[in-house]
């Protein structure tokens, strides 16, 4: 008997091809809530390949200008915006540029896992294609889910169970299942905020251990309070602070190494050694 062309799921043809991680740059990005300007002239490369960490105080504007990053802000009220954002070259903010680009381009995680809870884990990894209007056979999506569920660290634990609803998860099961969503839509960046906050250190660690694997196939931007964390997952780290009430800046950037043991800022040097 003749064997189908597709017998394998490494045959088939995949839904999305993978594309290339792109370099996202900040130029010069200042931002405001009505009258309260909370970023000043922000500008910074998270380069293709690497894990750039954003740390610094609470209320410094890194949430800010994480959404600023693939135009979440639009979305909570908006703050007023002035710079240039751009993905490869590209600017995700002209004219003409439909928001979707953006928002399919660059996957966001947040702080708590919020995975559709009474939807399955199957469909819950699926979730972005609807939205996106991308068509994929069921072969396809099989694979994906697969493919996807694998990257994020969870297909073992749950593969005899795609159908049960997302959120009879463990909190740190529903937020690996949020990364395997994100990256459904092959993103070329992924922004992660806080994504350990709320869990515990196993979950912490295998958190950790995907951001590591996923670098040479999406560039990768987290924020993070847990400077152990910058410290073990980031090449590059942008130490931001907002003093007395002046928005927020950029005091210091560089690798992550020099970052930590020989920082050139004395506030950047008491903040990573928990003076502040
Ligand atoms: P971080 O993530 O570093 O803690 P945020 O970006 O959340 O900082 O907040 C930066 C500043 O912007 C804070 O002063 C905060 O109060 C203000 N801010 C954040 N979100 C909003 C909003 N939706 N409306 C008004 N002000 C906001
Ligand atoms: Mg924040």
């Amino acid at each position: 008997m003749a064997t189908s062309a597709y017998t394998t799921p490494a045959a088939r043809p995949r839904v999305l091809r993978t594309p290339a991680p792109a370099t996202l740059e900040a130029e010069d990005v200042s931002a405001w809530f009505a009258a309260h300007k909370v970023l000043d002239r922000v500008s910074l490369t998270m380069p293709a390949r690497q894990v750039t960490a954003l740390i610094g105080p609470s209320g410094c504007g890194k949430s800010t200008f994480l959404r600023i990053l693939n135009r979440m802000h639009e979305l909570i009220g908006s703050a007023a915006l002035a710079g240039r954002v751009l993905l490869d070259g590209e600017d995700i903010y002209d004219r003409g540029r439909r928001i979707t680009h953006a928002r399919r381009s660059i996957g966001m995680v947040f702080q708590k896992p919020n995975p559709f809870p009474a939807m399955s884990l199957y469909d819950n990894v699926l979730a972005g294609l609807k939205l996106n209007a991308i068509k994929a056979t069921r072969a396809g999506k099989d694979d994906l889910v697969e493919e996807c569920l694998t990257k994020a660290g969870l297909w073992k634990e749950v593969k005899d169970r795609l159908r049960q609803p997302g959120g009879a998860l463990s909190g740190g099961q529903q937020q690996r299942l949020c990364i395997a969503r994100s990256l459904a839509v092959r993103p070329r960046v992924l922004l992660m905020d806080e994504p350990c906050s709320a869990l515990d250190p196993t979950s912490t660690r295998r958190i950790e251990e995907t951001i590591d694997e996923l670098k040479d196939e999406v560039t990768i931007v987290i924020v993070t309070h847990n400077m152990q964390q910058a410290a073990r997952v980031s090449d590059t780290c942008a130490f931001f602070l907002a003093s007395h009430g002046t928005p927020g800046v950029i005091v210091e950037h560089g690798p992550t190494d020099m970052m930590f043991n020989a920082p050139e800022d004395p506030r950047t040097s008491d903040y990573v050694n928990g003076r502040f």
